[in-house]
């Protein structure tokens, strides 16, 4: 299904999918599509590709490791969880984030100190969510969706970041 959209000066497909949130992607033959949640109105993905998926994004604040520990604190007290996991950071996995809840670890890639400060603390919410639901069930995306209601939104923004291209967005131990 087509809906009229103009990226970057290119027409994209606009796609649904049962579960997850947007992703701008091209396929085989280079043509840009659009996934979208299944109930996404076109004037929503439109919104989408104009404040998201902008070629060159305007300046943005970005988080600091520090700023990511408060947030991790903060979150986690929210989260009700009874410890505060341990961060640690890495280069070497093609991932955001990874959540080990018997280790009481979350593993963020180091590139997200250079994303909008907001995608970073989606994905650390996101794995901090997994502390309570492991699996990507309806009470996992229920819990992240009360805590940052445009996590389909700072995902998106993720993935439209070229420099990042080869990492996906997380993955579960
Ligand atoms: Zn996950």
């Amino acid at each position: 299904m087509s809906a009229g959209l103009i990226w970057r000066g290119h027409p994209v497909c606009l796609r649904f999918q049962k579960s997850g949130g947007f992703h701008l992607r091209q396929d085989a033959k280079h043509r840009w599509m659009l996934l979208a949640p299944e109930s996404t109105a076109p004037e929503e993905a439109a919104a989408f590709l104009r404040e998201y998926g902008r070629d060159v994004l305007p300046e943005y604040e970005t988080a600091t490791p520090r700023d990511l520990e408060r947030l991790l604190r903060s979150w986690s007290e929210r989260l009700g969880l009874p410890e505060t996991p341990a961060l640690q950071w890495t280069e070497n996995r093609y991932i955001w984030g990874q959540a080990n809840p018997e280790a009481g670890v979350i593993l963020l890639h180091r590139s997200l100190l250079r994303a909008p400060a907001a995608c970073a603390e989606e994905v650390l919410v996101h794995e901090l969510c997994h502390f309570r639901y492991f699996a990507h069930d309806r009470s996992f995306w229920r819990l992240l969706a009360s805590c940052i209601p445009d996590w389909a939104a700072r995902e998106g923004l993720l993935r439209c970041r070229p420099m990042e291209e080869k990492l996906c967005f997380t993955e579960e131990i």
